[in-house]
């Protein structure tokens, strides 16, 4: 497959020559509020092994389906807890994607093998409007590459996806830039899976017991069995070598400065800067902030051949959850104390 990747705009003329693409079996760029997906027909297993291919994905490592009205939710799922019910009522349409058991009609491609399927209802009207004209539930993971940085608006898209897939809808840059929180439900409890822009607290709302999945901030020993497979993959990377600083803005320069400073760029919030003479990108004062802009400075860090990317340390609550557990996948783990 060796296509000439289009960028279409987000008129409802181009949501319906992507739904086309969709009916046909084929597989396109769509933003969501979230990250872009690489979305196709959740039914349609030849549709969904492209998605895999395009992104040279493992074959274990589950799709999100989307969805655009609650009624569709009994034909992705096959039992929908009472909790369940009221998380989708109190998030949805939104950045939350529910693990349930799968519906047989969902084949076993799209579940990553699984008798459970990651569902979602996206609030990005450009995705709610293609799942509407393609008249299914659309099966997504992140449009990037396998491995490397989330996309965040078209043209990261573009980078990875040019000539693997026919078209990109462009719908500007995604607002929340970090991937939906995945719950998973125990009895009468949710417990996270990935961190995302829902936070613990949001859905503490709706149940008293959250529970956080040691995998969100600890690395997946290799060979365990893991709640949300997507764990225990290599993610987010850029080429360069990315390491967490933790300590304050002054260790931080200081280390910085005392330390080789050749192909160095420092990822820093807020008004900081990095020490005299070191390239930096400011990611953002607040974790709503920094989940925006993080991707987007990774892929930026490469482009100007960054060999070691030296960054800040996310607060590991709220939103800044969702932004550490990336940016520690993307750091391979690798965290200096200050
Ligand atoms: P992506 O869409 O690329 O952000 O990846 C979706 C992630 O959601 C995967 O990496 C999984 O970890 C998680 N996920 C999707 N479906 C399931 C499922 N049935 N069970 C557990 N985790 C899931
Ligand atoms: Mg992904």
């Amino acid at each position: 497959m060796s296509f000439q990747t289009e960028i279409l705009n987000d008129s409802e003329v181009s949501i319906n020559r992507a739904a086309e693409l969709i009916k046909s079996g084929e597989v396109v760029g769509m933003p969501t509020e979230t990250v872009y997906g690489l979305a196709a027909d959740a039914y349609n297993e030849e549709a969904v092994a492209k998605i895999f291919r395009a992104k040279e994905r493992p074959a274990d490592n589950p799709l999100i389906v989307h969805i655009s009205s609650l009624a569709e939710i009994s034909e992705v799922a096959s039992e929908i807890p009472a909790l369940a019910l009221s998380c989708a009522k109190a998030f949805w349409p939104g950045p939350l994607t529910m693990v349930l058991p799968k519906n047989p009609r969902i084949p076993l491609i799209t579940s990553g093998g699984l008798d459970t399927v990651g569902i979602r209802m996206p609030s990005h009207p450009t995705a709610r409007a293609l799942i509407q004209a393609s008249g299914v539930p659309l099966a997504a993971p992140s449009a990037n590459l396998s491995g490397s940085p989330s996309p965040t608006c078209a043209a990261h898209v573009f980078k990875d996806m040019n000539g693997r897939i026919p078209a990109i809808i462009d719908g500007g840059s995604c607002e929340a830039g970090v991937e939906s929180t995945v719950i998973c439900f125990e009895q009468n409890a949710v417990k996270i899976l990935r961190p995302g822009r829902i936070t613990a607290q949001m859905l503490a709302a709706v149940t008293p017991d959250v529970r956080i999945d040691k995998g969100v901030l600890h690395e997946v020993e290799s060979g365990a069995k893991v709640a949300s497979p997507g764990m225990k993959y290599k993610h987010y990377s850029p080429k360069a070598n990315v390491v967490i600083l933790d300590g304050s803005s002054t260790a931080f320069r200081e280390y910085v400065d005392t330390h080789d400073k050749s192909g160095v760029l420092c990822l820093v919030f807020g008004e900081e800067d990095a020490a005299d003479d070191v390239p930096y990108i400011n990611i953002g004062a607040t974790s709503e902030e920094q989940a925006h802009n993080l991707f987007d400075a990774l892929r930026e860090a490469d482009e100007r051949g960054a060999s070691t990317v030296y960054a800040r340390c996310p607060k590991f609550d709220g939103v800044g959850l969702a932004v550490y557990n990336r940016l520690i996948r993307a750091a391979a783990f690798q965290v200096i104390k200050l």
